[in-house]
């Protein structure tokens, strides 16, 4: 290489990296809750070993940051600091902690728009729907700081005069919160605000994909004042989770884990947590079925269908996963739907008008792109996209509809967890139902009927922990979220959402004259 040739090289490079970081700030502009350690014991602290990993943007491949790469030793001393705090935090009052809760809620509120703008970065979400989650997310908050001073004990009769009975709740210690990547806020948000109210403290552990959403909700938390150790938050790449879960499961410092992701994962957590009988909530997987019966409204069916399956690209529990539809309605069904799905627009989530956003990594794109090409090689025909977009980047798959599924194949069986329709035709109720609960999950399910004896039937029959009739978005702070079967043990939200962070002790008072 000559002398010029090497200069002008070195001039290339030199322009490209200029580019390259000022497209990264442009990117992170405005995203002044970006930060890039770990919480520990009211510190923004580093990892023990000193490594970090970097957090990807599915939407283009940029490296947004980095943050800690934690190990068992780092999320120990996260959990002693939690147990410390947990013996002065247990005595606050009910008042103290809903005026803290109260104040982080302000705080998330206020911040909102900076907190989007993260989560689409790491999450690839449209920036409308990371706000929608930022305001649900923020709710659960909300929500438990007025539960907080909900939570009451009861004197019950005794059956002998010299005897009282009472009975109260305590908070159960250390809650450790391991939470995936399709709801960075509101699966933080939706434990920690529980576990809080009632007086414990918590080690959260994000997922890789989305740690900074979750750093930026302790940086509001810490500004709202919550005492150190109160809430602490480990991140931690894929390779050092199962250790780090291993250590929750099994620490006699911590009192209950709550878990939301894959069923594969909650199964592990369930094993590990017997050999100390740990308290254990577990929100897992779903396999959503949503019917629509000869009676329904096609127009608000079809609304409910592109709702519940195409928010978050299909990457939801609660998406519906099997679309069961009636005979004489299927084909009116099934042409409003196409004409609508092919309307949606897939791009970067940060550009306004972008309805679906990329799945979140490789490992999501080739589950969503193999279940298709397995259907479509047993038969299923393609009604709307069928590919990967490709033009718009790795991680894009085009929102798809593919009718004639049948039993043997992934997308009847299995959580697609992709923006895929898979169409289903049935004739009677009974046989409907049939095929909805031949599943092992049950978490949520949907259907549309006007006919109101039919409304009672099916959603008693319907084997899940929620039912949408006539709806297709049903999560909100105030309804208990979770499933039955293999979707989970417990409830989010709603005043039963406590109950995963409290022991009921009875207290009998005897020898009263
Ligand atoms: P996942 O692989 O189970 O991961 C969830 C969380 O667990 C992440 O923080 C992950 O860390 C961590 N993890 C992975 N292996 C672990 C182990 N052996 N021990 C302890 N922690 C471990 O699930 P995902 O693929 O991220 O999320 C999608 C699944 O979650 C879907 O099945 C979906 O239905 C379910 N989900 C359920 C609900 C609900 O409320 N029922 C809500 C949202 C999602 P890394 O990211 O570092 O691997």
């Amino acid at each position: 290489m000559t002398i010029d040739s090497c200069w002008l090289v070195r001039v290339k490079m030199f322009v490209k990296s200029r580019l390259l970081s000022k497209v990264c700030f442009m990117q992170t502009r405005g995203m002044h809750l970006l930060n890039q350690k770990a919480y520990v014991d009211g510190e923004w602290v580093t990892s023990a070993s000193n490594q970090n990993f970097n957090v990807i943007n599915p939407a283009n491949g940029s490296v947004i940051g980095t943050v800690p790469n934690m190990n068992v030793q780092d999320a120990q001393e996260a959990i002693e600091a939690a147990a410390k705090a947990f013996e002065t935090w247990k005595f606050t009052t009910a008042k103290e902690r809903a005026h803290l809760l109260r104040k982080w809620y302000n705080l998330l509120v206020e911040n909102q728009d900076s907190i989007a703008k993260i989560m689409t970065a790491e999450s690839g979400k449209p920036l409308p729907e990371s706000a929608g989650e930022v305001a649900y997310g923020n709710s659960f908050v909300e929500w438990f700081s007025e539960q907080a001073r909900n939570v009451r004990g009861e004197i019950v009769p005794s059956p002998v005069p010299s005897k009282k009975i009472f009975i109260d709740h305590h908070p159960i210690g250390v809650a450790a919160l391991i939470t995936p990547w399709n709801f960075p806020h509101a699966m933080i948000t939706r434990k920690a605000s529980a576990a809080l109210a009632v007086g414990c403290t918590c080690v959260i552990k994000p997922a890789e994909d989305t740690p900074f959403t979750a750093l930026a909700l302790m940086k509001l938390a810490e500004e709202a004042g919550f005492p150190k150790g109160v809430l602490n938050l480990v991140t931690s790449d894929r390779n050092n989770a199962p250790a780090i879960g291993a250590l929750f499961c099994e620490s006699p410092l911590v009192a209950g884990i709550s878990f939301t992701g894959s069923t594969q994962v909650g199964k592990i957590l369930y094993k590990q947590c017997s050999s100390g009988i740990k308290r254990l909530g577990l929100e897992l997987g779903g396999n959503a079925p949503f019917i629509v019966y000869n009676s329904a409204n096609i127009d608000k069916a079809v609304e409910g269908a592109l709702i519940s399956k195409f928010r978050n690209c299909g990457q939801t529990c609660v998406a519906a996963n099997r679309f069961l539809i009636q005979n004489e309605i299927f084909d009116e069904f099934v042409d409003k739907l196409t004409q609508r799905v092919k309307q949606l627009k897939l791009g970067d989530g940060s550009h306004p008008g972008v309805n679906l956003g990329p799945l979140i990594n490789d490992a999501q794109f080739h589950k969503v792109s193999g279940m298709v090409e397995d259907a479509v090689s047993k038969g299923a025909k393609v009604l709307a996209g069928g590919k990967p977009a490709s033009q718009l980047g790795s991680l894009f798959y085009e929102p798809t509809i593919i009718s004639g599924v049948q039993s043997n194949m992934q997308v009847y069986n299995e959580e697609v967890f992709g923006p895929v329709i898979s169409l289903i035709r049935f004739k009677t109720e009974e046989e409907s139902l049939q095929i909805a609960n031949a599943t092992e999950r049950g978490l949520a399910g949907y259907f549309f009927s006007e006919d109101v004896t039919q409304i009672f039937r099916v959603s008693s029959h319907l084997e899940v922990g929620m039912v949408g009739v006539n709806e297709g978005l049903i999560s909100t702070a105030e309804a208990p979220f979770g499933g039955i079967k293999e979707s989970g043990l417990g409830r989010e939200g709603s005043h039963h959402g406590i109950e995963d962070y409290t022991y009921i002790k009875y207290t009998c008072i005897g020898n009263l004259k």
